[in-house]
């Protein structure tokens, strides 16, 4: 058993949330990329291929609940929702790269909401996504090297 997956359960358990098969697995499908997003949908096909009678539904309450915990994290690329197992820290953004699409994880100092508050008269502001692109050290050194 991977040591992500561990981590997930010991949440889990501490949470006295159930701990199934099924979000065994969807845990082993996140750890194969810790560091990449993928489509939510590819899980979703993966693990009901595995489990026949398996719903839509409880895979997405699964992966909510995981959410919630601190154990994945999601992001909407167009009308996809992706997702990943979560990095160490507790508030954070990511650095993705456009070649390879590694995740890095980056601090940003505190927002202003007080800035953003003015220029939205009568709104209420619940949250934020932040996220930088570009191409990371890696990709950018094999490109070098190929010239
Ligand atoms: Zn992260
Ligand atoms: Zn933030
Ligand atoms: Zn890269």
């Amino acid at each position: 058993m991977s040591t992500l997956v561990e981590q997930a359960r010991k949440v889990l358990k501490d949470n006295g949330s159930r701990w199934t098969k099924q979000r065994q697995q969807m845990i082993e499908i996140l750890a194969e990329h810790p560091d990449h997003y993928i489509d939510f949908t590819d899980v979703d096909q993966r693990l009901r291929k595995d489990n026949p009678g398996l719903s839509h539904g409880t895979v997405y309450r699964n992966l909510k609940d995981f959410e919630s915990l601190g154990i994945v994290e999601t992001r909407q690329a167009g009308e996809r929702m992706q997702v990943k197992v979560c990095c160490d820290s507790n508030h954070h953004h990511h650095f993705i790269c456009d070649v390879c699409g590694r995740v890095q994880e980056i601090k940003m100092p505190p927002i202003d909401y007080a800035f953003f508050a003015k220029q939205l008269p009568g709104a209420k502001i619940n949250g934020h996504t932040f996220e930088l692109h570009g191409i990371c050290a890696n990709c950018r050194a094999n490109k070098k090297k190929a010239k």
